[in-house]
């Protein structure tokens, strides 16, 4: 059994630290979730308030790495819509191909959140929907919600020992509680129909800095249709590039998904005390995301894995490996972040069959061991990173890494 696995499932209350009786988590969506089915597995009462009426939330083609499986189990299953085994790279008329010995996952928000929401209520939480956090407080036993119905406006007080804020990137909870906001950036995909040249099982990555100083994607969710998406600084230019892209390829967007994700520019601390009771944040409340790629599904996933050992044992060693690893993203992202169209073609060309084998063999989220595996491989990658880290000294200060 995978280590994340028998970690989630062994998960045990600690006799030597006292467990809240009462939790409520703010927001039914993935981290909220599943930080809810690993505390009521253990008996804790966990009521989960999430304000859209019906557990029918938008729906979204995201990409993840395998370790999803390793973290949820079954609970992943019914989500995954296809899995890919290899990845494009291109940029100015160069590529380069990578074939994943673990593929990635394709798969549909709705159904991940529906199947989790499954589990959690199995496990002994309420999901309660149609029901907006407000305001917090403390009344000396622990600490009070301001619950919001939101069909008719009503105001409800519910009492619990420990908050969990799982309510995205603007978390109410966080701001409730003292935390600084995030910074966020806008995250644009459209559905479009596969083009005919593209196999089912291949992702297509496009480093074009002129546009964004991350990359375009494009991902088949099956054999006829994929996302090709972007991630951006601004809302309206980030569109405005996808549609520019997508006219470019004789793409027809079917729909559009998009919302703003957190960037991750330091570790945030997931604990607070309010009053006698505790706050803590879980998955983009709480900036898990990583900024190499703006993936926030499985770091978020992580997070509520750390949150829940911390709220049952008192410390949580999930947390500190978690932090090492969005850290580390965060170190790579300030390494590209200003990387010129002749970086990339001299990163693509410098990506040997050793370091294309580092990058087969870790996922993204094993960060560590793609840097090292790659360095020896190719240490002229290093060179070229550090370059970048390096020239961004001056420029840090405009773009904030
Ligand atoms: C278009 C798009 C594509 C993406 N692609 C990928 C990808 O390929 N791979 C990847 O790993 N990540 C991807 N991401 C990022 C990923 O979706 C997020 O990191 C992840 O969904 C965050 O989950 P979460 O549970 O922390 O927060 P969210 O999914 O944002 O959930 C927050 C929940 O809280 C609820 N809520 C908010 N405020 C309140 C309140 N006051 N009271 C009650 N409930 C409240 C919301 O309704 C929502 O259900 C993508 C994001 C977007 C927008």
């Amino acid at each position: 059994m995978a280590p994340e696995l028998r970690d989630a499932k062994n998960i045990v209350r600690s006799t030597s630290h006292t467990n809240p009786e009462s939790v409520a988590v703010v927001g039914g969506s993935a981290a909220g979730l599943f930080t809810a089915s690993l505390l009521a597995r253990q008996g804790i009462s966990v009521r989960v308030f999430e304000r859209i009426e019906t557990l029918k939330p938008d729906e979204r083609t995201l990409i993840v790495t395998n370790r999803m499986r390793a973290l949820l189990g079954r609970a992943a299953e019914k989500s995954v819509v296809n899995e890919i085994r290899r990845f494009e790279l291109f940029t100015d008329g160069r590529s380069a191909t990578i074939s994943l010995k673990r593929p990635d996952l394709i798969i549909e928000r709705r159904t991940l959140i529906q199947g989790l929401a499954e589990e959690a209520q199995q496990a002994g939480a309420t999901v309660e929907l149609g029901r907006r956090f407000h305001a917090l407080h403390s009344n000396g036993r622990g600490m009070v919600l301001e619950i919001d119905r939101c069909i008719d406006g009503s105001r409800e007080e519910v009492h619990a020992d420990t908050i969990v804020g799982g309510d995205g990137a603007s978390s109410r909870v966080a701001q409730a509680a003292g935390w600084t906001p995030l910074e966020t950036v806008p995250l644009v995909q459209a559905i479009v129909s596969l083009p005919k040249d593209m196999s089912p099982d291949t992702a297509r990555v496009w480093f074009v800095p002129q546009d964004t100083p991350y990359f375009y994607w494009l991902i088949p969710e099956s054999a006829t249709r994929g996302a090709l998406g972007i991630i951006g600084e601004t809302g309206p230019e980030t569109r405005s590039h996808l549609e520019k892209f997508l006219e470019k390829r004789k793409l027809e967007p079917l729909e559009f998904q998009a919302a703003r994700i957190p960037v991750y520019k330091r570790w945030v601390p997931v604990h607070r005390r309010v009053g006698q009771g505790s706050v803590y944040l879980v998955g983009d409340a709480a900036g898990q995301v990583k900024v190499t790629t703006v993936g926030g599904i499985v770091t978020g996933f992580r997070g509520a894995l750390g949150v829940a050992q911390q709220i049952l044992h008192g410390v949580s060693s999930e947390l500190r490996t978690l932090r090492r690893e969005l850290d580390l993203h965060l170190l790579l992202r300030r390494s590209l972040h200003d990387f010129q169209q002749a970086d990339y073609t001299q990163l693509v060309d410098l990506l040997n069959d050793p370091a294309k084998q580092s990058l087969a063999e870790y996922s993204r989220d094993e960060a560590w061991k793609i840097l090292w595996r790659v360095c020896l491989s190719q240490p002229r990658l290093a060179l070229l990173g550090l370059r970048g880290l390096l020239s961004r000294r001056g420029s840090a200060n405009q773009t904030g890494f």
